[in-house]
């Protein structure tokens, strides 16, 4: 198998999407599985979708066209507001798109009815991310506009957290979010079929006691990918937090002698050094770097540490004398290694299948593993 490689685990993939699924059922909520980290991988994508996600969204429209190309049919939505210049291939590879621009529902309400389509419009309000959205005063007004619009449908009302900022939207912000809808649906004298309350940071409120209102949708990415909560980095209970490990291989090793001076300008990564190599640790140079990932993304294996990284070369110090030139090192990633390794060119995707049968999915049988790729 050639490397660097990004492994992934199709079968945790499902189970992670089935078990937060399953939770956020009985709390009257949706899973809607978020492809953007891998590219829109479409075997990813499908094993969201077989671990019970009812529909996919990317941020990408390229993305949504890989998935179309690999043939994933299913309701497939834009979560970043259409660009203008892309509106005509919006419609016709989206259900739905997230809006938050007028001049972008026209330009998709006129594409819409020239592919004698209706395009839905989701549209999301600022709740204080601060990054898109409407303002909650506008949203009234914008929602009836879309409504009297031909071409486009208004779906829903969605709302954004804990991405440009980092707080995780709390009961009281949520509930607020919840009136806001109620009170545009009087004020419009509709009722609106999807109302996504956020992503992978709304957990902890979604599996809390209190009420979870109108939401009916969230989300999801980084919570069903690599089990863990986005805002405290905490894994999230009966969720694989490894469904996905890079794989990069030794291309020297040496004694040069310790310590390993860091290159001090880079003061986030000299952080990362998080014990001092013992004197007689052997040095080892792995082919991956900066333009294959984000190396401060990476959890260093037991017994190795990190002296530094360039674009194209990982510098570590190991307890682990066996470790020779050629043999490959194993690392887990955190959301923004794996974005960038899943974009990378040299990065290749190596997937682990399981060959139970659609029925038997999820059965805790041992299942043989298959490598695709
Ligand atoms: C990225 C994104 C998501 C998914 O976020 P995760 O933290 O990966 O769950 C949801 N909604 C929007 C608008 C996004 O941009």
């Amino acid at each position: 198998m050639s490397t660097p490689r990004i492994e992934v685990d199709l079968h945790k993939i499902r189970q992670n999407t089935q078990t937060v699924m399953k939770r956020l059922a009985a709390r009257g909520i949706g899973t809607t599985g978020v492809t953007k980290a891998v590219c829109g991988h479409p075997a990813i994508a499908q094993a969201m979708l077989d671990g019970g996600a009812s529909g996919l969204a990317d941020a990408r429209l390229i993305n949504v066209q890989e998935l179309r190309k690999a043939g994933i049919s299913g309701p497939i939505t834009l979560i970043r507001t259409p660009m203008l210049s892309q509106a005509d291939q919006v419609v016709q590879v989206c259900e739905a798109s997230y809006n938050t621009e007028m001049a972008v529902i026209a330009a998709l309400a006129a594409a819409a009815i020239q592919n004698d389509k209706v395009h839905d419009v989701i549209l999301m309000v600022e709740m204080g991310d601060l990054r898109e959205g409407i303002m909650p005063e506008h949203l009234a007004a914008m929602s009836q506009q879309v409504m009297e619009m031909p071409g486009v449908a208004l779906e829903g009302i969605a709302a954004n957290f804990a991405c440009l900022n980092s707080a995780a939207p709390d009961a009281a912000e949520m509930t607020a979010f919840s009136d806001l809808v109620s009170e545009t649906e009087a004020k419009c004298g509709t009722s609106l079929q999807t109302v996504s309350g956020g992503n992978s940071a709304n957990l902890p409120w979604a599996f809390g006691g209190h009420s979870t209102g109108r939401i009916n949708d969230l989300r999801l990415g980084e919570a069903i990918l690599l089990g863990v909560d986005p805002v405290s980095g905490n894994p999230i209970a009966g969720m694989y937090d490894d469904a996905f490990v890079l794989v990069a291989e030794i291309i020297e090793t040496d004694t040069k002698p310790a310590p390993h001076p860091v290159n001090s300008a880079d003061p986030a990564l000299v952080k990362r050094r998080s014990a001092p190599p013992c004197k007689d640790a052997t040095r080892l140079i792995l082919a991956i770097g900066h333009q294959d990932t984000d190396i401060q993304g990476l959890s260093m294996p037991a017994g190795n540490v990190f002296i530094g990284a360039t674009s194209d070369h990982l510098v570590l110090a190991t307890n682990l004398p066996t470790l020779g030139v050629g043999a490959e090192m194993r690392f887990q990633v955190n959301y923004s290694a794996l974005m960038h390794a899943m974009a990378a060119p040299d990065v290749n995707t190596t997937l682990l299948c399981d060959q139970t049968s659609p029925q038997t999915r999820g059965a805790k049988t041992a299942s043989k593993r298959l490598a695709l790729i």
